[in-house]
């Protein structure tokens, strides 16, 4: 299964800080590249927060992360895996999402993920804030012909109303928005981390009456982190499932550099560890959004949201 063509260079022959950076140091190819089609999971980036409703920068999310993601090595200690050796992973490239023009951006982004997915590859999106999320899920919608499940990873459900007094979408109603478009099959949803103080309990009560499974993060540390992913897989079961890593999950003190931070949050470790196990089901596609490098400190939340992906990596390889 190893093709030599999709193995990033190790940095025993070139040094990790050297070279043109692409998602792990893995091919990049372009929308008209040849070898596009043999591509297994294709990692594109949405550089857009036009949805962002609080502090912006999740535009300059992919750039970071591509630098950030050099310094990942080829294997996971924790769980044996080569991922790409498993797998064909390729740097499909960005979106070019227009930063003033909504329907313009989400359209493009759409046409972009039709395309990847017409050619049988899975989807790895890479944000931009989290209204980027809906433009994948709409597309698997559309090409599976049915509903699917949810895990998300976030401080926040994005199940809110819309904001202002308007029907806009922005970053806290993609979630809202794709079950009212058939996208989610709700009772196949499971929602881990929310904390934060709030307005009200709208989004929560919106969720709950329709079967998806919340869990607040006093849950989440009160049951422990393995009884929490044990729970989350019985939910989804064997049904396919998107995963979407929103890096607010991760404690502030960790992961600084995003847009609206709600203390009280996951650890790096904890977070690798959620994420680790999310294998063995049925990942149909999964993202990583809201780092905002402008809020970052020293790197660390492109580094941490760099580590989160090649958990992702690994937890979409069978079982
Ligand atoms: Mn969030
Ligand atoms: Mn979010």
């Amino acid at each position: 299964m190893s093709d030599p063509f999709f193995q990033p260079p190790s940095g025993t022959d070139l040094p990790r800080y050297a070279g043109v950076p692409s998602f792990m140091r893995l091919p990049y190819l372009p929308p008209d590249h040849p070898r596009r089609a043999e591509v297994d999971i294709g990692i594109f980036g949405l550089p857009w927060d036009g949805a962002t409703s609080n502090r912006p920068g999740a535009r300059h999310g992919p750039r970071a992360l591509r630098d950030a993601s050099t310094m990942i090595r080829a294997g996971n200690r924790a769980t044996g895996q080569f991922p790409f050796e498993a797998a064909r992973i390729a740097d499909l490239g960005d979106v070019a999402m227009s930063p003033v023009d909504q329907d313009a951006a989400l359209a493009n982004a759409q046409g972009f993920v039709r395309d990847v997915l017409a050619q049988g590859t899975r989807p790895f999106m890479v944000g931009g804030d989290h209204l980027c999320t809906l433009t994948v899920l709409r597309e698997l919608r559309a090409a599976r012909g049915a509903a699917f499940g949810l895990v998300l990873l976030d401080s926040h459900t994005d199940l809110y109303p819309a904001y202002f007094g308007g029907k806009t979408l922005t970053h806290g109603n993609p979630f809202r928005q794709a079950i009212e478009e058939g996208c989610l099959d709700p009772t196949a949803c499971v929602m881990i981390g929310m904390r934060g103080t709030s307005y009200n309990d709208e989004d929560f009560q919106y969720g709950r009456d329709r079967g998806v499974r919340i869990m607040p993060i006093e849950e989440c540390f009160d049951l422990g982190w393995p009884m929490v992913m044990q729970i989350a897989r019985e939910i989804v079961g064997a049904r396919p499932a998107y995963v979407s890593f929103d890096i607010d999950f991760i404690d502030p003190a960790y992961a600084p550099g995003t847009g609206t931070p709600e203390v009280g949050g996951a650890t790096s470790y904890q977070a690798l560890s959620c994420v680790r196990a999310l294998r063995g089901l049925d990942i149909i596609g999964a993202d990583l959004v809201e780092v905002s490098p402008p809020f970052d400190t020293g790197g660390i939340t492109a580094w941490l949201g760099a580590s989160v992906m090649f958990e992702l990596l690994c937890a979409m390889q069978p079982a």
